[in-house]
């Protein structure tokens, strides 16, 4: 047989070597367009930030050594431009001498790869925009920075952007990353990929979500400008451009070889073109999705390699079958990692598919071990059967593991309920006697069961609505943060406090991950109540929300420690304790941070390791609020290291009481201001101050109701009435208002990204206890009665 491979990367390399394998007298030619074979591709990013520093340790094989040990005809530089299928040869161009010639083959292997998207954009060719395909695009960006690059912006948020856009940073650039959908990595879903994208944005990786580029142009100073589809201008020394790849499907379209509507090469069970004598693999074949059973084009380096592997054993006789492919990937991001098997739900959702899901947030392993954190684990199941659909793993340690304990039980067609029987290995620096994937089986067992019911973070507010909210976690925490609209009934006394919850309307509890809750749920169950507990508890909620400032959300303000240090005004006094906060959960490493420093002396340091992830993020607007400077943040692992410095007691008090009580008056009724004050106040009673609204003047109109009222006004103040704007919906813009259109477009803008609209603004500071005062003096000298005024408001 004369096997003639075009590509000699993953997918062509592992199937010429596996042919040799099996049969020592097959003639073999790889054909390779590019100037290596048998690269690691994945690998090209971290040789960019200088993790892996030798080049050649790339270099996986070379033209001779694969000639000495296997035997190949490797040519490299040699592009395949056609194949003629009657007469069973390619036309090939050896592209150092231009020269083209005619290889016949008796079986043709095509694994050509996916190509890197390269939109087309005004711009697009500049020279500065780069692309990672190969070692030559590597080495192009490492010519780049070595020239002294100093900034780069990065489009698409894949993996190949993300690693991309760490790497970066790890060199020391400045670095935005644009990406189109409002998430990174797309093969999970939105809200489980927001604790990635905290962890990127606390490295200083400025992430444009919802974005999308649409021109490139060179500025005067040899820079780059990208401008965004929204206006936005970003300038940097380099474009990468990592917005997908498209199946290299040109050579088998023009063969007349079948192709799918995505672009890759068709191909059966055994990885056969339409043509008995051509196979392909790799990125570019259309592949089974191994839940969906739909045609899909999932570019990862396992399939394309098993492809390989299965190829050589079908052209040598054996009868080897590739099923579908689950899609099981995974990525690095700084310290954090994130990975995803089989399907997600927003794939479920477009599909129509019925399915249920379920969130937990164990560590990663044993919480007394040192070096773990809170990992954030989403399963979706079949709600009939239990079969399971999709996992999806967050977190610092163990994700991989985890990850690929759910691709095995998703390949062998396991349930939700098979999960709980699985003996896992474990040890304290390993993982959980209940590990993580058997506590997602549990807690899987018991939904199927109908031993608890759930309600889900998006359930709020249009369900929860009917109902009444629970909060079971402790008076501290649901003063640190609630849901908006939630009553605290601890977990300890909700035994003591059943008259106090309606029978008549369902109840939602919740807590922090979903246990407290669970208990919760089943004592209220048994006494009669139609309750639901949330999945996920607070946790999933502010991940799904992102308006939540819980001290865990990764949307909690992130704040340089840079800008902390240069505020440093306390002495060291060269003291230092260390402080071991890790296995606590939040908000107990701020407590014992906090108790630290009050046994400790001004100046003096603690030098504090925690494993929860809100600590890095709270820890700058803590030490700001208390007075205490924050000498530096170190991420070590899944551990976080700060070191504070106790500052003066009259400077910690003074700020302490400065930011427990506050009152904003708004006396303009422009709808700008008031969403303003509005969002502020949100914000602040979140982080646990007492706030006033108090309106006056022009923005009681804020307070209005829509609908008119009851007459029995004077006709002036009835003039004055219909001259002014009726309530929230009605207000204008301050500025460019431009007869209503300004404001229209800023209510769509708000609309496009995920702002509350100044209604739901409003209700949520209510619902959060925000008080809102309207003044009686101005009421009276604009005529305004209580009767038109919204309800739940005093008047002062
Ligand atoms: P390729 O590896 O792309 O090889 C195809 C080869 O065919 C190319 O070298 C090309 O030059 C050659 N070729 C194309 N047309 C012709 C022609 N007409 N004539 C001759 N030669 C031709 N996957 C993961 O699962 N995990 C990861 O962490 C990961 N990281 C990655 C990081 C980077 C930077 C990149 C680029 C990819 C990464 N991938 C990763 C994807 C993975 O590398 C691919 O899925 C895999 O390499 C696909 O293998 P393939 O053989 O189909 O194509």
């Amino acid at each position: 047989m004369k096997l003639v491979v075009v590509g000699g990367v993953a997918a062509g390399m592992s199937c010429a070597a596996r042919t040799r394998r099996l049969d020592e007298h097959a003639e073999i030619v790889v054909l390779e367009r590019g100037e290596h074979v048998s690269f690691a591709n994945c690998g090209l990013p971290y040789h960019i930030g200088g993790t892996i520093q030798e080049r050649d340790r790339l270099l996986l094989q070379t033209p001779a050594s694969l000639r000495r040990m296997l035997g190949l005809d490797v040519r490299v530089g040699h592009e395949v431009l056609s194949i003629s299928r009657e007469a069973k040869a390619v036309t090939v161009r050896d592209l150092a001498t231009g020269d083209t010639y005619e290889e016949a083959y008796d079986k043709l292997v095509l694994a050509p790869g996916a190509a890197p998207i390269r939109p087309n954009l005004p711009g697009i060719d500049d020279p500065r925009i780069l692309v990672l395909r190969n070692v030559s695009d590597m080495d192009r960006i490492q010519t780049v920075l070595d020239a002294g690059a100093k900034s780069a912006v990065v489009i698409g948020g894949g993996y190949i952007g993300i690693e991309m856009a760490e790497n970066l940073k790890e060199r020391g650039l400045e670095v935005d990353l644009v990406e189109m959908a409002d998430q990174l990595m797309t093969p999970l879903d939105p809200e489980m990929t927001r604790p990635l994208e905290a962890h990127a944005r606390w490295h200083g990786v400025r992430l444009h979500l919802g974005a999308a580029a649409a021109a490139f142009t060179a500025t005067d100073d040899k820079q780059l400008r990208v401008e965004l589809v929204d206006g936005e201008m970003l300038t940097a020394d380099l474009v990468i451009m990592a917005a997908g790849v498209k199946p290299e499907s040109q050579l088998a379209r023009d063969a007349g070889l079948d192709v799918g509507e995505r672009g890759g090469i068709r191909v059966d069970q055994h990885l056969c073109t339409s043509d008995p004598d051509i196979y392909a693999g790799g990125d570019a074949v259309e592949v089974t999705d191994h839940v969906m059973q739909t045609p899909a084009q999932i570019p990862l380096a396992g399939p394309a390699n098993r492809h390989g592997r299965t190829i050589a054993d079908n052209l040598c006789g054996g009868d080897s079958i590739y099923t579908t492919t689950k899609g099981t990937a995974i990525v690095k991001v700084f310290e954090m990692t994130g990975g995803a098997t089989g399907t997600t739900e927003k794939r479920l959702k477009a599909a129509g598919r019925r399915y249920e899901k379920l969130y937990i947030h164990p560590s990663g392993h044993a919480g007394y071990y040192p070096g773990t954190a809170t990992m954030h684990v989403k399963v979706l199941f079949d709600p009939d059967t239990g079969r399971l659909l999709g996992a999806q793993v967050v977190g610092y340690d163990g994700v991989d593991k985890r990850i690929d304990v759910f691709a095995t039980a998703l390949t062998a067609g396991m349930t939700i309920q098979d999960l709980q029987h699985l003996e896992l290995s474990y040890a304290p620096p390993y993982g959980s006697a209940k590990d993580p994937v058997n506590m997602a089986g549990f807690v899987g067992s018991n939904m199927m069961a109908g031993l608890v019911d759930v309600w889900h973070a998006e359930d709020y507010p249009g369900q929860t609505n009917a109902g009444q909210i629970i909060d079971v976690r402790s008076k501290a925490e649901y003063e640190s943060w609630h849901i908006p609209g939630a009553r605290l009934l601890p977990l300890g006394s909700l035994r003591d406090s059943l008259d106090q919850i309606d029978k008549a309307k369902p109840v939602f509890v919740y807590c922090k991950v979903g246990f407290r809750s669970y208990l919760a749920q089943r004592l209220l169950k048994q006494n009669g109540f139609d309750v639901r507990t949330l999945s996920g508890g607070s946790m999933t909620f502010c991940h799904t929300h992102r308006t939540g400032v819980c001290p865990v959300s990764p949307e909690a303000p992130v704040v340089s420690y840079a800008e902390d240090k240069s505020s440093c005004q306390t002495e060291a006094t060269g003291r230092r304790v260390d402080l071991d906060l890790r296995g606590l959960q939040c908000p107990g490493p701020i407590r014992q941070l906090a108790a630290a420093l009050n046994s400790a002396r001004t100046g003096d340091e603690v030098c504090a390791v925690a494993s929860d992830p809100g600590f890095a993020t709270d820890m700058p607007l803590w030490c700001r609020s208390s007075g205490h400077t924050l000498v530096s943040v170190t991420p070590r692992g899944a551990e976080t290291e700060a070191i504070i410095r106790k500052g003066a007691p009259l400077a910690a008090n003074a700020s302490l009481t400065n930011t427990k009580q506050k009152t904003m008056v708004v006396f303009s009724g422009d709808l700008d201001k008031v969403l303003a004050a509005f969002i502020i106040a949100n914000g602040a009673i979140s982080m646990g101050n007492k706030m006033t609204l108090f309106f006056t003047f022009w923005g009681l109109n804020a307070l209005r109701k829509t609908a008119p009222q009851a007459g029995g006004k004077a006709f002036l103040d009835r003039m004055f009435g219909m001259m002014m704007p009726k309530g929230a919906r009605r207000l204008k813009l301050s500025s460019l208002n431009m007869l209503g259109a300004g404001t229209a477009m800023m209510k769509h803008v708000m609309r496009t990204k995920n702002v509350d609209s100044l209604p739901s603004l409003m209700q949520q500071a209510m619902d959060s206890g925000v008080k809102i005062v309207a003044c009686a003096m101005s009421m009276e000298v604009m005529g305004i009665k209580r009767e038109e005024l919204i309800d739940g408001i005093e008047i002062g």
